[in-house]
């Protein structure tokens, strides 16, 4: 699941039940941008601020923008990455005008790139840190404010692996786990080699202990984060430690659900497939980044892997797993992509029938070496991302519709949205990572947040499920608590 996967309420921080008295340090805020592993970070941000006496704001307290800092964790991947920071931290000079006691402070991707040219075009900004040496971002708020002027400290070395860092999890009852940092790859859109440096791995019984700590917590759901997480234990002479893990993960009581992102289709082994299929709480669920279809254009985006390598991966994971949902990440329109290339792409997509796909149209990255190729126009990779977006949207319904009538697994995850507050259901995923709706019958009790409920699919939206099951009609509607 990357961003356009997530639902707002995976995306945000816990707001904090604060008083007016209770501000310790102060009261923070951080602003998330980009994948889960930002995400993971931010709960780092927050664990840092908070060892240091720092508090979570309400969500009251951040709509009225009282504040004493606000924390921007930055992407570098997304497109306009640099609008979008810029964007953002130009809105925020307002609330300094209002509170010139506030301190903002600029943190991931954009910041490790950009560095000191974040203080000096937005002189506003008292800290930029970046994805490497997270701890320092206390120490830069008063540094900041007994010097009056923005404090930039980036590391280019990881000193503490983040997963050391203290955190504020973001959901009790499902947890992210980082099992390394950086990648290895040269992808030529890629800008994370760049920003994130060389995979570390964490050793496997870091985190084991971590997700024990996690499940000791509450979790019920652990979802195991790296860039590339099938080539997890190669640094470390171990190349079967990523399925060793996910074994490993399936012992361990009261986990009942383990998700991992993302896999890069060159390295996933006949061995991580076994495992996935043999472990029980290891989720059938693959987010695959195919990015195009066409050898010639992997070949130019430096992908490793073929088409014929990527479909006979995922003719192993269906035949392992037939019911496994499998998502992807497309680009449209890389640079010298042809009307063939495109038409490679679009029959992988008709062959494999991903449950959703993140497409989105290139647009070059400064830093990275496809930005200096010759570009398509516009109005082309336009056109041909409208088509792929039908074909795949067309595809993605076929998957939902084929679900009403079946019974799904849901773990309970909150209400998200104004839909849910007016129609009274509850929120969460199935086990292939689908977002359902669950309606309660009535005479039932409330569902709560972690809860696991088996119901009857009643309806298919767009890129949602709805259940509202009738037991009385025979649907199915039983809940583990
Ligand atoms: S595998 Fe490629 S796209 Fe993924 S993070 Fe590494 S360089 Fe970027």
């Amino acid at each position: 699941m990357n961003e356009g996967m997530m639902t707002q309420g995976e995306r945000q921080m816990n707001f904090g039940p604060q008083s007016s008295e209770d501000r310790g340090q102060g009261l923070y805020y951080v602003h998330t941008l980009g994948c889960q592993m930002n995400v993971h970070d931010s709960e780092r941000i927050a664990g840092v601020l908070e060892a240091q006496g720092y508090r979570p704001a309400s969500q009251e307290q951040v709509e009225a923008r009282d504040l004493d800092v606000m924390v921007l964790n930055t992407c570098a991947v997304r497109e306009n990455a640099s609008k979008r920071m810029y964007g953002t931290i130009g809105k925020w000079a307002h609330l300094k005008r209002l509170n010139p006691q506030a301190q903002i402070a600029v943190g991931g991707c954009m910041a490790q790139k950009d560095r000191e040219q974040i203080a000096r075009r937005a002189p506003w900004v008292d800290a930029v840190f970046g994805t490497k040496n997270i701890e320092v971002l206390p120490e830069l708020l008063q540094q900041a404010r007994v010097r009056q002027s923005s404090q930039v400290q980036v590391s280019d070395q990881l000193s503490l692996f983040p997963s050391d860092l203290p955190t504020v999890r973001t959901s009790k009852t499902s947890s992210w786990v980082s099992i390394s940092v950086g990648c290895n790859n040269t992808c030529t859109f890629c800008i994370v080699p760049a920003v994130r440096g060389r995979e570390r791995d964490r050793p496997i019984a870091d985190v084991l202990a971590e997700v024990n700590r996690c499940v000791e917590a509450g979790a019920k759901e652990v979802t195991l984060l790296g860039q590339n997480v099938n080539s997890y234990g190669y640094s470390m002479g171990d190349r079967y430690a990523f399925p060793k893990l996910l074994r490993a993960c399936g012992s361990i009581p009261g986990l009942e659900r383990v998700r991992f992102t993302s896999p890069h289709p060159a390295a996933f082994t006949d061995e991580v497939i076994e495992a996935m299929a043999q472990t029980p709480n290891v989720m059938h669920q693959l987010h695959m980044p195919l990015q195009s279809g066409s050898d010639r254009i992997l070949r130019a985006m430096r992908r490793s892997y073929r088409k014929d390598r990527y479909l006979s991966v995922l003719s192993k994971v269906r035949q392992a797993m037939p019911d496994a949902q499998i998502t992807s990440d497309i680009i449209v329109g890389f640079p010298g992509e042809s009307e063939e290339d495109f038409q490679e792409t679009l029959d992988v997509v008709e062959q494999v029938r991903f449950s959703s796909a993140y497409t989105f149209q290139y647009s070059p990255r400064p830093g990275t070496p496809a930005a200096l190729m010759e570009q398509l126009p516009k109005e082309l990779v336009q056109e041909r991302f409208e088509r792929l977006l039908a074909l795949q949207e067309r595809i993605t319904q076929e998957g939902l519709d084929a679900f009403v009538g079946r019974d799904v697994e849901v773990m309970v995850s909150g209400q998200h949205g104004r839909r849910d507050e007016n129609t009274h259901r509850m929120t969460g995923r199935e086990r292939g990572g689908i977002l359902v709706h669950v309606g309660v019958p009535e005479g039932k009790s409330e569902l709560a947040v972690g809860d696991l409920v088996t119901c009857t699919v009643t309806e298919s939206g767009k890129h949602f499920l709805v259940a509202d099951p009738k037991p009385e009609r025979g649907q199915t509607y039983v809940v583990q608590h």
